[in-house]
């Protein structure tokens, strides 16, 4: 997997299901934000506890606190004037926190499981993985189980969710000695690259400036909805550009000094290898920030200039997908279309668009009012994007073999009511999904294509015959996102008035054009809206499948299918976007538009 055969297995260097660190919000939102000083209130606990089991009293207890050095550990204190021992403070610890007390001198760690963590990793923060429990978590000694950034830490440096315990100080050190004393890795760990261990010392350092400008910058770019981070590296340090409402713009730069530290800090969090520079990596971690659930996806590419990071930022939590299919922009008569296809049982329903165009969103909405208890639903996807709460989803593993064709013949033996398809690219998939809508599933899915005839072409492309196409899709959908104007700053445009229909939906067009403002970091936009075109394959368009498709089109728009640009003009009309925005996502503006449009 990577060139460095030798090292533990701790560092990932390929995707695993097992792989995905999941780290408690509190932890995650702790190590996020600056280092909280310990509050009294904790302090207090402990010190209460003690004199609670009569260990101390309590005015011994304040007096050590009147004494007490901001900053400094109860607990350190009382044992320094020899008041308690470690064993009574790791004990009350223990209680306090409801954690195990592990006395690791009469039970030591499996040498193994121990050194799963690297050895300076376990100086470093005094902990020691003792054993796996049955429960699936890793059973860690710790002489402070309340760092949340400690543990945090760890659960990511073991790919692994941990369950703390709770040891003496000597006795972690006795085992951490014990568990690497005579061994080859310890040897081995001597040889690494000093580079390799100054990039793990400064990204695993809570203090470092690298950790706090990636923990900044995440919360910069959550804040502002951005999709996607790219690290690009160039002479001077990295250039970090972000994706906001789907156009790219830069966002910040970290100095050269910074560029190696940064990029090993980025490679921790998804426990990638971290003295790996030469080949590609990918990785991901779960992390809880500002309430929201997400998943980065981190790619590392080595490029000439050095190496490169591109994170994509996945909101798991589904509570802010698209509320309802009005949200995400749909006309009433494109809705209403859309859903009588969900109604049904069975059949196809094909969302369609480029990258980005918003299909999964649109999808997931459609999950999400399907995932009523009443049906039961597996997805297939690539990746998943958003979890659902009593759903099956499955992600495609194309290296483990597991494709989107493969998947679906086991699910299909469980034989579901609705399926998801994150997208058709293959004969094989359209085959299996477009059979299976045939025999009683409803199939939802995403396909690349421009629009709805382009979709239609591309299914016949992938060998599905005519008759099966015009029986099993009830639906064929295309959307676009464009950029909504910023409602701070837009400016009326009056000369595109006469571009447009006198009256769009009853009401007068009054189209504005992009100007910029603070609030909209300047680019004048804010937000997205989608545009759609919905096909119905009814009776009479099913009967006009095998023909060119441009006889299709024309019927289907002479029966009242409002195409993409009909949708735009209306966008246009209620000044909700530009024509300039039109034309950089449809590749035609308003002059063209207004003429081409069939139903004006
Ligand atoms: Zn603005």
């Amino acid at each position: 997997m990577s060139g460095s055969p030798t090292r533990k297995p701790v560092k990932v260097g390929r995707p695993r299901a097992d792989s995905l660190v999941v780290v408690d919000k509190a932890s995650v939102e702790t190590d996020i934000g600056a280092a909280p000083p310990r509050p009294l209130a904790a302090r207090e606990r402990l010190g209460a506890l003690l004199v609670h089991k009569g260990l101390i009293t309590r005015e011994q207890l304040e007096a050590t606190l009147t004494e007490a050095p901001p900053g400094s550990r109860i607990g350190e204190l009382l044992v320094s004037r020899q008041l308690v021992d470690e064993q009574d403070i790791a004990k009350a610890l223990a209680d306090q926190y409801g954690q195990r007390f592990l006395e690791l001198s009469s039970s030591p760690p499996d040498p193994e499981i121990a050194r799963l963590l690297p050895e300076q990793l376990a100086r470093r923060y005094n902990a020691i993985p003792v054993r796996q429990l049955d429960n699936g978590l890793l059973l860690v000694a710790f002489v402070d189980p309340t760092d949340l950034r400690v543990l945090d830490e760890l659960s990511m440096a073991l790919s692994q969710r941990i369950q703390p315990g709770v040891s003496e100080p000597a006795e972690i050190v006795a085992a951490i000695d014990a568990a690497w004393r005579n061994t080859a890795e310890s040897s081995e760990s001597a040889d690494q690259p000093v580079a390799g261990i100054a990039a793990i010392d400064a990204a695993v350092d809570n203090d470092s400036p690298a950790m706090d400008l990636v923990n900044k910058l995440l919360r910069r770019v959550i804040a502002s909805g951005a999709s996607d981070l790219h690290f690009v590296p160039t002479e001077a340090g990295l250039v970090v550009r972000a994706r906001v409402d789907g156009v790219m713009r830069d966002f910040n730069h970290v100095a050269a000094e910074l560029q190696a530290a940064v990029i090993a800090r980025l490679k921790v969090m998804a426990s990638l290898d971290i003295a790996e520079r030469r080949l590609p990596q990918d990785g991901r971690v779960s992390i809880t920030l500002a309430d929201t659930r997400m998943d980065l996806r981190l790619a590392i590419l080595p490029t000439t200039q050095g190496e490169s990071a591109i994170l994509r930022i996945l909101r798991l939590d589904n509570e802010g997908i698209g509320i309802s299919l009005e949200d995400l922009g749909m006309s009433s008569g494109t809705r209403e279309a859309f859903e009588r296809a969900l109604a049904h049982s069975s059949g196809s329903i094909i969302v369609c668009g480029p990258t980005g165009s918003g299909k999964t969103t649109t999808l997931y909405t459609a999950l999400k009012m399907l995932n009523d208890g009443q049906r039961a639903i597996v997805t297939i996807e690539d990746p998943v994007e958003t979890i659902f709460y009593g759903i099956n989803q499955v992600e495609v593993n194309a290296r483990a073999g597991l494709s989107f064709a493969r998947g679906l013949r086991t699910i299909l033996r469980a034989d579901p009511d609705v399926i998801l398809i994150g997208e058709i690219r293959d004969h094989e998939t359209a085959e299996i999904a477009m059979q299976s809508a045939l025999t009683g599933h409803l199939v939802l899915s995403t396909l690349h294509a421009e629009d709805v005839l382009g979709t239609v072409a591309r299914v016949k492309d992938m060998g599905v015959s005519h008759l099966v196409l015009s029986s099993a899709i009830r639906c064929i959908l295309a959307q676009r996102l464009l950029r909504r104007l910023c409602e701070r700053c837009k400016e009326p445009c009056p000369e595109e008035a006469r571009l447009l229909p006198q009256t769009v939906d009853g009401r007068s067009a009054t189209p504005f054009k992009a100007k910029g403002c603070s609030a909209c970091m300047r680019t004048g936009y804010s937000g997205r809206v989608g545009i759609f075109e919905i096909l119905e394959l009814t009776p009479p368009l099913r009967a006009l499948i095998e023909q060119p498709t441009a006889n299709l089109l024309a019927e289907a728009v002479s029966r009242g299918m409002s195409t993409l640009y009909d949708d735009a003009l209306r966008l246009c009309a209620a000044g909700t976007t530009s024509s300039d925005e039109v034309r950089r996502a449809l590749g035609r503006g308003l002059e063209q538009l207004a003429v081409r449009s069939p139903n004006r």
